[in-house]
């Protein structure tokens, strides 16, 4: 029962949740290498969507972070040899569930 011909936007779905949702609603996640700190992923927001390589998507929501860390969602998805350093990508979350666009009410009236 899925007739749907001309979906515009791509669904993509949370690493965390596992819900299906619209690829512009999800952040995507890649992971990059700490030069410091070699053979460690550590995990990065990629807001624009252009950092090359492999990407998980995620509700940027610090429920979805943590549902994802605990079933090892990222390792799947990004195909890592070893459990990434989430803690940049677990600052950003929070920041977003705080002062981000999706609660933006500064002074309003
Ligand atoms: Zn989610």
């Amino acid at each position: 029962m899925e007739g749907r011909a001309a979906v515009r936007s791509p669904a993509r779905t949370c690493v965390g949740c596992r819900a299906r949702a619209d690829k512009s609603d999800l952040l995507r996640v890649v992971a990059v290498t700490d030069d410091a700190r070699p053979g460690v992923a550590v995990l990065a927001p990629d807001r624009l969507g252009r950092l090359p390589g492999r990407g998980a998507y995620l509700h940027p929501h610090p429920r979805c972070l943590e549902l994802a860390e605990r079933r090892r969602a990222f390792r799947r998805a990004l195909r890592l040899t070893g459990p990434p350093d989430t803690s940049a990508l677990r600052r950003w979350v929070a920041q977003q569930g705080a002062t981000g666009p999706y609660t933006d009410r500064t002074t309003a009236g």
